[in-house]
């Protein structure tokens, strides 16, 4: 009998959110999966599935069962024809990629980090770039899940299908993910180049740029002009080191966080800081060559407090534009550097901010020096109207203030996806507050 520990205080990466779970339990076999969900039906209480704990939001939350998949982690099949893997969701991509190398297999996307879990990615809906590339759920083919009464389904474009469409970008909210199965490229490696441009430069030739690099994506630092490009192509050219390259961030970073937190003290230095930084770390020409996933995912150092809206493509300059025009009239309020700025294809899943459009994520941070929170309410309130005047979606793992109002208006499918929530979920099990934000009040 699965046994669930009391005492487990859970904690997101950015530790911004953390809660303590009633029980904790570490399921190792489907069996068990079922138990647990047997427990709770039987004591009325809900159950939340944690995966990497990357959120930067509440989402993975609960005061009451949690579960971590972390013992069933299993790579369960290579298919080397199809280019295909099974493996059960609670594995970490981290170690999916390093079974996939063996095999000389790679996912064709990564988000910037690799320590989250299979069923946790598609999750949120995971992104990185690349406009003939979309988020990571559309690299899944099929899944099992298992709902409140403890019922496997399968599903796939062939099988329930529109549970299909709805598992893809799930929330959590649908059950319990058991297996999913990856479609996969031949190994590859990538040649990244990065350069210096301007704000101007870059926008008014996004298409060429677009066309130019199959991971294209650029780096804005507020309060300037400057722009950081990053390409990032498949090639055959060998391994080149990065470990020169890597230091001199490192030490930059720490620097950064030091600076960071005297601004805290002194706001206005932070456009400064924008630009010195710049100058230090991301005004040459930078080149490495590497596997995909290593390249994909980089090291982020310290903790931060994020938003990430999807918007039109054809949006992507006017909304740029605004939020520059809005910070050189609002003098008081400081953005930290970087706006990162990525395009993701359009997809149908029925919860991707991706949903039937061509997409550019504009990500905004504010870092946490030494843990610090920074105000920065009034930069986020500024930020959410733009992306709501342009059509924008909120990426589902990070801060927004949307309730199931605004996502009944942003998503074609919301319906949709509510109505096999509630056949799939009718008591509710696998809510928590935020579901409950996002998809009932
Ligand atoms: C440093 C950092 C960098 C990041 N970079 C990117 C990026 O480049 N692009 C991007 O889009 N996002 C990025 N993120 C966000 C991150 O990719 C997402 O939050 C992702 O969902 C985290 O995966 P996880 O395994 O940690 O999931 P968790 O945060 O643990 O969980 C996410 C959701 O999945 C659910 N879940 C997990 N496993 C299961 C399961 N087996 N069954 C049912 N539900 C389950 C949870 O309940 C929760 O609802 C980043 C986050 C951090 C902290």
């Amino acid at each position: 009998m699965v046994q669930g520990k009391a005492g487990y205080r859970f904690q997101n990466w950015a530790q911004t959110y953390s809660s303590c779970p009633e029980k904790y339990f570490q399921p190792s076999s489907v069996e068990d999966v079922r138990q647990i969900l047997a427990m709770a039906r039987q004591s009325s209480k809900r159950v939340k599935v944690v995966g990497g704990g990357h959120s930067p939001s509440d989402i993975a939350c609960t005061d009451e069962f949690m579960i971590s998949l972390d013992k069933m982690n299993r790579v369960l099949e290579v298919n080397k024809e199809e280019r295909r893997v099974t493996v059960e969701a609670g594995i970490f991509l981290c170690d999916l990629n390093e079974e996939l190398t063996k095999h000389g297999l790679a996912l064709s996307n990564l988000g910037a980090v690799a320590e989250v879990a299979a069923a946790g990615v598609i999750g949120t809906g995971t992104h990185n770039t690349g406009i003939d590339h979309g988020i990571l759920p559309t690299q899944v083919v099929s899944l099992s899940l298992m709902t409140a009464v403890g019922e496997v389904l399968h599903c796939s474009d062939s099988v329930n299908q529109d549970i299909f469409q709805a598992a893809r970008l799930h929330l959590g909210s649908l059950g319990v993910i058991l297996t999913l199965t990856y479609q996969c490229q031949p190994a590859f490696r990538l040649h990244e180049r990065q350069f210096p441009s301007t704000l101007t430069e870059v926008l008014d030739n996004l298409d060429f740029h677009m066309k130019k690099s199959e991971y294209f994506r650029f780096l804005w630092f507020p309060h300037t002009e400057n722009v950081r490009v990053i390409y990032q192509d498949r090639t055959d050219k060998p391994i080149q080191s990065t470990s020169s390259w890597f230091w001199s961030y490192a030490v930059g970073y720490h620097l950064l966080q030091f600076l960071l937190w005297v601004s805290t003290f002194l706001p206005s230095l932070v456009p400064w800081l924008n630009s010195l930084f710049f100058k230090l770390l991301f005004s040459g020409r930078e080149e490495r060559v590497g596997r995909s996933d290593t390249i994909f995912t980089y090291e982020c150092l310290f903790q931060q407090h994020v938003q990430d809206w999807s918007i039109p493509i054809d949006k992507t300059k006017e909304a740029l534009l605004q939020l520059k025009a809005w910070l050189e009239s609002t003098p008081a309020v400081v953005a930290h550097f970087p706006v990162e700025v990525r395009f993701t294809r359009g997809d149908d899943i029925l919860l991707s901010p991706c949903f039937q459009r061509d997409s550019t994520y504009m990500n905004i941070i504010m870092y946490r020096p030494y843990g610090k929170d920074v105000p920065r309410q009034q930069y986020w309130a500024a930020y959410e109207t733009i992306m709501k005047r342009v059509g924008g979606r909120p990426h589902w793992a990070k801060a927004h203030n949307c309730t199931r109002k605004d996502f009944e208006e942003m998503y074609p499918s919301f319906k949709k996806f509510c109505s096999i929530r509630e056949k799939l979920d009718p008591a509710g099990m696998f809510l928590n507050s935020y579901l409950e934000k996002v998809l009932i009040s």
